[in-house]
């Protein structure tokens, strides 16, 4: 019997969503819209059930939807994709995120990945018996940026993963292509194989634009991309995620696939097909005026946490605000996000649960909260009167 324990216990958002519904406060914990995406895409997947797309999906997902993945990376990147070949569907980002790096690394290996780091990353490399190493992020006038020297002493001889993530879940931070370039350069350096997770690709504010990583002359060869449905179209239940990368990689993550899930739910896949090929038409327009509508609700959120007395940074891409609490005098943020609910009726989550135990980011981090702005704008206006009565 696995025990839950350490990096493999119960998740966070699970933990903080199922809070606010037994205290009836406002949940800006979990990073998930309020709102369903466009209802032609719903109506996309109720045809593709009606026109009898219900049994097992090739393995490696859709010919349409694999073909739709490369043609939005050529568009926007300038990817040259081969759909055949370097391209696999996934049940979510999540799916991509474990299956990559329990076909890519084991015991004696090392994965490394920046801190704060998305709670599913500990527990993937903890289930594929490697060790986990971080390179910090530290909060600053910038917003959340790594230092060079951190990036350079992170990479060992034993380094065979380094999973990035742009924007940055949970600080909002988006990389910058010097610190892309450096780690691409180490990457290389140390024959390690890049994993770069951005299923917030499409959600960047004030013009700062998204870099993949895979773009750089330096990673060429070693990268494999992931990213998902989810944020890009708020239909975060579909499930539906996508990698690409070299052919060699993709077959090996393939392979576990297979016996994690086989395929990934069909119907769905058709549309987020339709959704992919129309990258050009009702699909950019969906994203961009999501993407606006995000940065006003940002600006909204933020607004509200500096009246209530926290020190936020403002993030430029993402879901999600990180801010300190210990200008309110809060020192322990997790033991703040347990009493949150009954101090102002809303539930948020502590930076401490993207960090690992006993580090000194997961130290430095320790009154800091992520808020999530992804709600309906009367939501955060209710969020925003609840939380000034903290003062
Ligand atoms: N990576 C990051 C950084 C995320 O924030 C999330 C979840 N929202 C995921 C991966 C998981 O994505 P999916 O729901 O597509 O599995
Ligand atoms: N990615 C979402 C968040 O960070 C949660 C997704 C989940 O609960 N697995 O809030």
């Amino acid at each position: 019997l696995l025990a839950p324990s350490g990096a493999v216990a119960s998740t966070i958002f699970a933990e903080m969503s199922e809070l606010a519904i037994r205290t009836g406060a406002v949940n800006l914990g979990q990073g998930f819209p309020d709102v369903d995406g466009p209802v032609h895409l719903c109506e996309a997947a109720i045809a593709a059930i009606r026109e009898g797309h219900n049994q097992y999906p090739p393995g490696a997902g859709i010919p349409q939807l694999r073909h739709a993945v490369a043609a939005h990376q050529e568009r926007h990147y300038g990817l040259t994709v081969d759909p055949e070949t370097e391209v696999l569907v996934t049940a979510g980002a999540t799916e991509a995120l474990a299956a990559t790096i329990l076909a890519l690394a084991g015991p004696g290996d090392e994965v490394l990945t920046l801190e704060p780091f998305y709670d599913s990353y500990a527990a993937s490399i903890a289930m594929a018996g490697a060790t986990h190493r971080t390179i910090p992020m530290r909060p600053g006038p910038q917003g959340f940026t790594l230092e060079a020297e951190q990036v350079r002493a992170a990479f060992t001889d034993c380094t065979r993963l380094v999973l990035i993530n742009t924007p940055h879940n949970p600080t909002g931070a988006v990389l910058r292509t010097e610190d892309l370039t450096l780690l691409a350069e180490q990457a290389a350096a140390h024959d390690a194989v890049i994993v770069t997770d951005e299923v917030y690709e499409h959600l960047t504010y004030d013009g700062v634009a998204h870099v993949p990583i895979a773009t750089l002359p330096a990673a060429a060869g070693r990268t494999l991309t992931i990213s998902s449905a989810g944020k890009t179209l708020s239909f975060t239940g579909w499930k539906v995620g996508w990698l690409h990368g070299p052919a060699e990689l993709v077959t090996a993550v393939r392979t576990v696939k297979q016996f994690l899930t086989y395929a990934t739910s069909g119907p769905f896949q058709h549309a987020v097909a339709v959704a992919l090929a129309d990258d050009d038409g009702a699909t950019r327009e969906y994203v961009g005026a999501l993407a606006a509508s995000l940065q006003s609700r940002r600006d909204l959120l933020l607004g509200a946490l500096d009246a209530a007395g926290f020190a936020a940074v403002r993030p430029e891409g993402t879901y999600f605000v990180a801010a300190d609490a210990a200008p309110l005098g809060f020192t322990d943020a997790a033991e703040l996000c347990r009493r949150l609910p009954e101090l102002a009726g809303v539930v948020a989550v502590p930076l401490s649960a993207f960090c690992a135990a006993g580090s000194p980011t997961h130290e430095l981090l320790r009154s800091w909260v992520r808020f999530t702005f992804v709600k309906q704008e009367s939501v955060l206006r209710q969020g925003a009167e609840a939380l000034a009565s903290l003062r």
